[in-house]
């Protein structure tokens, strides 16, 4: 399976970065998105980057111009029909996904690979409403996209060998290492990360320890390069929470019960950084814990 083109569905955090770093591995890539405002900002988010890279000696200008070339937008998510490949990356909810594949499928070439970017949803029951299971997986990349080495690639039930390597050749060609993840609730990274950082909000809930000690409990306590809740403020407190809701829902496991305290910042609209505030504050200049 030869892969020259890529449709990317959600030009949020992780949609830019995933168009970003396919731009730069020379692929032809198509964003789409529900508003034109969105795609401009992804635009500009994806420059300023790749600008950040041509100061740290990482990326050429030339390399850059090229990428950026090689980035169309569409209001048409049917346009990304033509693609060889297609990463989903919009919003956490199934219902969501659901309608995007829906009205995908009609207009997909046969051999094209349809993948999710999905952080916790099943990727086979997710395959098994296509007419393309054994083409579909999960593609999971980590966030911010340009910085992490990992991509984690799922297998649903009926995903065939083709397919997964075909993905894999494209990781590979990104210059980032695959991880090969059964489909159980949350993968690997997540069904351990998250059961932490929902710990760290107990903890916090609790009174065991202030925002700021215990990010810094963790971070020199046990080498994180980031504490636990600036970790949930840079994934977003609604993902978070999902992920949390997914673990629960899907082992059946009390352990996985999300803390009454994430559920309260996420219903606040307290998102973390996409929002401005969350377990810290980022209106001003520098971060200020919320408690
Ligand atoms: P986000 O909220 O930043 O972006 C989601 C984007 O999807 C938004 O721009 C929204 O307008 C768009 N969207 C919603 N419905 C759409 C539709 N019908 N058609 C086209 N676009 C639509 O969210 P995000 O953090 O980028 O997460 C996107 C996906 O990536 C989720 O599945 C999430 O679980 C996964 N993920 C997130 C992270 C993370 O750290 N944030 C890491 C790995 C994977």
């Amino acid at each position: 399976m030869d892969i020259r083109s890529v449709g990317v569905v959600g030009a949020g955090q992780m949609g830019n970065g995933i168009a970003h770093v396919m731009a730069l591995a020379g692929y032809e890539v198509l964003l789409n998105d529900l508003d034109k405002e969105t795609l401009d900002a992804a635009l500009e988010r994806i420059a300023r980057n790749m600008d950040r890279q041509v100061r740290g000696g990482k990326v050429s200008e030339q390399d850059k111009e090229a990428a950026l070339a090689r980035i169309k937008t569409t209001l048409e998510l049917t346009d990304l029909g033509r693609c060889d490949l297609i990463i989903e990356a919009a919003t956490e909810r199934e219902e969501i996904k659901q309608k995007i594949f829906d009205t995908l499928l009609p207009h997909l070439k046969p051999e094209t690979i349809l993948t999710s970017n999905t952080s916790s949803i099943s990727i086979t029951r997710l395959a098994s409403r296509t007419d393309r299971p054994e083409r579909f997986m999960g593609f999971h990349f980590m966030n911010p996209v340009p910085v992490m080495q990992l991509v984690e690639l799922i297998r649903g039930i009926a995903t065939d060998e083709a397919t997964f390597q075909a993905c894999k050749a494209v990781v590979d060609r990104l210059g980032k290492t695959a991880a090969s993840a059964e489909d159980f609730p949350a993968f690997i990274v997540n069904r351990i990360l998250m059961p932490m950082i929902n710990e760290a909000v107990y903890t916090l809930y609790e009174g065991v320890g202030s925002v700021q000690s215990i990010d810094q409990s963790m971070k020199l306590g046990a080498n994180h390069p980031m504490g636990p809740l600036e970790l949930a403020d840079f994934i977003g407190l609604d993902t978070c929470l999902a992920i949390m809701n997914v673990l629960h829902d899907g082992l059946a496991d009390t352990k996985y019960r999300p803390c009454p305290l994430l559920t309260k910042y996420v219903e606040a609209g307290w998102l973390g950084r996409k929002t401005k505030r969350g377990f810290y504050d980022y209106r001003g200049e520098t971060p200020v814990p919320t408690r």
